[in-house]
């Protein structure tokens, strides 16, 4: 459905400091790690980029060693920079630190930073699907920038896929609300993850929202985190997650993302799509980094011909 599509990623590109020190939600001295490059969207296109998909990113960094080091990595990973904006702001940051159940706690600086001071390319010619990590959406001025090419995308007949990526700490306002709820309409792909559930069916437990996503029109993928991931297309396809020892969950949705819709643009069919998206997000969450557990098409078949050894071997 998006073969030969040309994959834009647009939001915040930021470096990430992560605490080695659980369960102290940030407000304790102790060791980080980092600068790591990150950002939702920017993690989405470095995956989508070495999975074999033409991307492009559009966005912001400063012209320091943070930006510097972001820019060179996506380059090397084959992401179109040329929409990046090196500016005269710093780069944005983030910092997060974990609790033993999962939970984590970030801070972000992202408003009034480089990432989110740039202006909109001209749009690459060719097949378009714009990809759109909704957290950006609190954001004021990135809302503004991603909402206008939104439409210049669907204006040139172009699609539109979302995470929903339902932040609570960058999504506390109205609009932010109804700038998804406007996105959400117009995604030919909806990618949200369980934990989103909550924030975008406030008033449903958690079968009937999943329920409510079955039935919504286009292709619908449902990410469950340790428990793998659901594809709502003309049937309904389980894909069980992989057993892996999770070191840092983050940036595993955007990954799977990544993965997922570049496949399709590759025009891989969606349940292979799907189960190499599935185990780009398992790969993703053992190593510690957002955008380290980024991976190779080799390393994902790699993975998947292991998992499928280690099946035999149980059956034997
Ligand atoms: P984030 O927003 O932090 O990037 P997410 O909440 O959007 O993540 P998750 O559902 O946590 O997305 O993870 C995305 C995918 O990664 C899952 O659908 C699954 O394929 C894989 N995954 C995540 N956690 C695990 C885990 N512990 N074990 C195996 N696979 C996992
Ligand atoms: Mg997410």
């Amino acid at each position: 459905m998006f073969e030969g599509h040309r994959l834009i990623g647009i939001g915040e590109i930021l470096v990430e400091f992560v605490s080695h020190v659980k369960n102290c939600g940030l407000t304790q001295i102790g060791p980080f790690s980092g600068p790591y490059p990150s950002g939702a969207p920017a993690i989405f296109a470095d995956q989508a980029a070495r999975v074999g998909a033409a991307v492009t990113m559009i966005g912001g960094v400063g012209a320091d060693g943070f930006g510097h080091t972001t820019i060179a990595r996506l380059k090397q990973d084959g992401v179109d920079c040329s929409a990046i904006k090196l500016g005269g702001r710093s780069t944005g940051t983030a910092f997060v630190s974990y609790y033993d159940d999962g939970m984590r706690d970030f801070i972000f600086h992202i408003s009034g930073t480089a990432a989110d001071d740039f202006s909109l390319p001209a749009l690459p010619e060719g097949p378009l699907l714009l990809h759109v990590s909704a957290a950006s959406l609190g954001n004021p001025v990135l809302r503004n920038l991603i909402m206008t090419c939104a439409r210049q995308v669907l204006d040139h007949g172009g699609k539109i896929a979302c995470d929903p990526n339902a932040r609570p700490e960058l999504m506390r306002d109205d609009d932010a609300r109804h700038a998804l709820q406007e996105i959400m309409q117009e995604a030919h792909c909806l990618l949200p993850s369980t934990s989103d559930l909550p924030y975008l069916f406030p008033d449903l437990p958690l079968e009937q929202a999943i329920e409510r996503l079955a039935q919504r029109d286009g292709l619908t993928v449902l990410k469950r985190g340790a428990d793998g991931a659901t594809i709502f297309a003309d049937t309904r396809i389980d894909l069980p997650g992989y057993a892996v020892t999770e070191l840092d969950p983050t940036g595993a949705g955007d990954c799977f993302c990544g993965t997922f819709l570049a496949e399709l643009s590759l025009g891989t069919p969606i349940l292979e799509a799907g189960t190499r998206a599935n185990a780009a997000g398992a790969i993703a969450v053992t190593r510690r980094g957002p955008m380290e557990g980024n991976s190779s098409p080799e390393e994902i078949t790699e993975f998947l011909a292991q998992q499928s050894r280690f099946l035999e071997g149980a059956k034997a």
